[in-house]
C-alpha cells in the first residue's frame, strides 16, 4: 500500500481542522445566543424576581414529587380537589331528579309557547340572581327595558345576517364600518382603522397577533417577546399563550397603581414587539402612564396597546364631563393600538368590542388571506369566518340610541357614583380600609389595613347581603364596577360595607367561599398554583354537565 502523499495529509489536516473551526464557531455562536436570551431575561425580571421564579418552580416540582412517593399525602391533596369539585358542581348544576334534562332532540319539533314556557320553568326551577336590583360589579352595564327593546328590535330584522356575506347584507357591512368610525372618532383618530370582534378578549388577541406580524415582516422578529403590567387583563397572556409570544409581567407602583416605568424601560430588547397600558385596568380601575409608555414605544420603534376594554365608553367623556384625566388615546403619541368594549360601558349586546389601529396600513396585519383555497380565494378580518350580523346591528342601534349625550350623562352618573364610593371609604372606614391607587373613572377597589380583617372575608358576608362583587389579589382586594343600576344604591353599599366589616372584625372566621378559593393557597404553600388550576379545570368541566 502507498504512502499518503504529501498533498492527501495536507487535505486531512486543513478539512480537520476547518471541520474542528466550524465546531468551535457553532458553540460559541451557541453559547452566545444562551447568554443574550439570558442576560435579556435577567433584564427584564430582575435577578430576585428571576430567584423566586426559579424558587417557586423548585419547590413545586420538589413537593409534586414528594406527593408521588407519599401517598398519605396524595390523598389527602386529591380528597381536597375532590370534595372541591363536588361544590362547585351543587352551586351551578342542578340537582335531583325534578329537573327536566333535554340531552337529546326532541322527537319533533315544539311550538314556540312551549320554548318560551320552558325558559320560565328552567328560570324558576334552577334559580337565577337578580341583577335588576344593581347589586352587581359591571357585568349588566345599562339594563334598561328601552334599550333592550331597541336591541330585540334591530336582532329580529337581522337575525339570519352574516357579515360574511356583504353582497347579501350590505347594511350589515355598512353598520360595521360606521361602528368602527364612531369609535374612531370618540378615541380622536378619524384616519385610523378598525374592525368589530365578538369581544375585549378577541380584541386583544387580535391586537397581539397584528403587531407580531408587524414586527416578523418589518423587522424579522422570530421569537417575539412583549411586556405587560401586572395589573393587565389575563387575555394578554391567553394571546400569548396562543401565538407562543414571550410576556414580562411588571411590577406596578404600589401607591399610583401605575406600572413601573423603569422596569418596562429595562425589560425591552430587539425582540420586543409592544408594550401594554390600561386605560382602565380591570383589578383597581386605575391608568397607566400612556404617555411615557407611548414615548418609550416610540424611541424603540416598537408597538404600544392601550386596552381601554372597560373604559370603552367612558374614557372618551370624562373631560367633557368634567373629571380629570390623563391622556390615554391615539392623541398620545406612539399608541398604536386601542381595544374599546362596546358591550361595556357602550351598553351594546354581548359579543362586542372594536379593536382600533393608528393606520390602515397595520391594520392588514391582522387579516387573515388564502389565496389557494378549494373552496376559493378565502380572507377574513379576525378570528371568527361566519360572524353574527345581528351583534353587529344591535351594536349600531344602541349607539344611535344612547347618543352623545346619553353617554355623557352615564359617564357623569356612574363616574361621579364611583367617586363617592372611593371618597366615603376614604372618610367613613379610615384606618381600616384603603382605595387602591386614584382611581380616574368607573372602578373603584379596596383593601384593608388590619391583617386580622380579612378583605375576602368581608366580600363573602357582603354576598350574604346580595352583592356579587369581585375578589382581587396583589393585594388581596375586593373591587366594585359601578354600572347604571348600581348608581342608585350607592347608599346601601356603604351601610352594607360598615356591616360587613363590622362582622368580620368581631367573629374572623378565615372561611368563606371568597376566602375558601385563596385561601386553598395558604393551605396547600407552593402547590397552590398547580391545584388551583385543577380546580379551576374541574370549574370548566362543570359548565358543560347538562
Ligand atoms: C373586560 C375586560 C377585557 C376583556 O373583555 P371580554 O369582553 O371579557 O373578553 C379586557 N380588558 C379589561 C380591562 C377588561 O375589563
Amino acid at each position: 500500500m502507498a504512502s499518503k502523499s504529501l498533498k492527501q495529509r495536507l487535505e486531512e489536516v486543513t478539512t480537520g481542522s476547518v471541520l474542528d473551526h466550524i465546531k468551535t464557531v457553532v458553540f460559541v455562536y451557541v453559547v452566545l445566543t444562551r447568554l443574550v436570551k439570558v442576560e435579556r431575561h435577567l433584564r427584564a425580571r430582575g435577578i430576585a424576581t428571576t430567584f423566586l421564579e426559579f424558587w417557586t418552580w423548585l419547590n413545586k416540582n420538589l413537593l409534586l414529587f414528594a406527593l408521588r412517593c407519599l401517598p398519605a399525602q396524595r390523598k389527602k391533596a386529591e380528597a381536597d380537589i375532590a370534595k372541591a369539585k363536588l361544590t362547585i358542581e351543587s352551586k351551578l348544576v342542578p340537582q335531583g331528579e325534578a329537573v327536566t334534562r333535554h340531552t337529546s332532540l326532541p322527537a319533533k319539533g315544539h311550538y314556540p309557547e312551549w320554548i318560551l314556557n320552558e325558559m320560565g320553568k328552567m328560570d324558576n326551577e334552577i334559580g337565577h340572581a337578580e341583577w335588576k336590583h344593581g347589586k352587581i360589579s359591571g357585568a349588566v352595564y345599562h339594563g334598561g327595558d328601552d334599550l333592550t327593546k331597541v336591541i330585540v328590535a334591530a336582532f329580529e330584522r337581522y337575525c339570519v345576517s352574516n357579515p360574511l356575506h356583504p353582497d347579501v347584507f350590505p347594511a350589515v357591512r355598512k353598520m360595521e364600518a360606521e361602528i368602527v368610525a364612531m369609535c374612531l372618532r370618540m378615541y380622536n383618530n378619524p384616519t385610523g382603522a378598525g374592525v368589530t370582534t365578538s369581544g375585549g378578549t378577541e380584541s386583544i388577541i387580535m391586537s397581539v397577533k397584528t403587531h407580531r406580524d408587524w414586527a416578523r415582516a418589518t423587522k424579522g422578529i422570530t421569537e417575539p417577546e412583549m411586556i405587560v403590567p401586572d395589573t393587565a387583563h389575563a387575555a394578554f397572556d391567553k394571546a400569548a399563550a396562543y401565538f407562543n409570544i414571550k410576556v414580562h409581567t411588571m411590577p406596578v407602583d404600589r401607591a399610583t397603581r401605575k406600572v413601573d416605568l423603569n422596569r418596562v424601560s429595562w425589560a425591552i430588547n430587539p425582540n420586543t414587539i409592544m408594550l401594554v397600558g390600561s386605560a382602565i385596568n380591570f383589578p383597581d380601575g386605575c391608568q397607566d402612564d400612556i404617555v411615557a409608555l407611548g414615548k418609550l414605544a416610540q424611541k424603540h420603534h416598537i408597538g404600544m396597546h392601550v386596552d381601554c376594554c372597560l373604559g370603552s365608553f367612558i374614557m372618551p367623556f370624562l373631560e367633557p364631563a368634567g373629571f380629570p384625566v390623563e391622556p390615554f388615546d391615539f392623541r398620545v403619541d406612539g399608541v398604536t393600538a386601542i381595544s374599546c368594549d362596546t358591550h361595556k360601558y357602550g351598553f351594546a349586546p354581548k359579543g362586542s368590542s372594536v379593536i382600533m389601529y393608528r393606520n390602515a396600513e397595520l391594520r392588514q396585519y391582522q387579516y387573515y388571506v388564502n389565496p389557494s383555497w378549494t373552496g376559493g380565494l378565502y380572507a377574513s378580518p379576525s378570528i371568527a369566518g361566519s360572524r353574527p350580523g345581528s351583534i353587529i346591528a344591535g351594536t349600531w342601534a344602541a349607539m344611535q340610541y344612547v347618543g352623545y349625550d346619553g353617554y355623557l350623562k352615564s359617564c357623569r352618573e356612574i363616574v361621579g357614583a364611583a367617586k363617592t364610593i372611593a371618597a366615603r371609604i376614604k372618610s367613613e372606614f379610615g384606618g381600616k380600609l384603603y382605595v387602591l391607587g386614584n382611581p380616574p373613572a368607573s372602578v373603584v377597589a379596596f383593601s384593608s389595613y388590619n391583617p386580622r380583617c380579612s378583605i375576602h372575608e368581608v366580600g363573602d358576608i357582603i354576598s350574604h347581603k346580595g352583592w356579587h362583587l369581585n375578589g382581587i389579589v396583589r393585594p388581596d382586594a375586593i373591587h366594585i364596577a359601578v354600572t347604571r343600576l348600581t348608581v342608585p344604591v350607592v347608599d346601601t353599599f356603604i351601610a352594607d360595607l360598615h356591616d360587613a366589616v363590622k362582622e368580620a372584625e368581631l367573629n374572623p372566621s378565615g372561611k368563606g367561599t371568597m376566602v375558601q378559593l385563596y385561601g386553598l393557597g395558604k393551605v396547600a404553600g407552593a402547590l397552590a398554583p398547580s391545584i388551583s388550576s385543577q380546580i379551576a379545570t374541574a370549574f370548566i368541566d362543570t359548565l358543560y354537565k347538562a
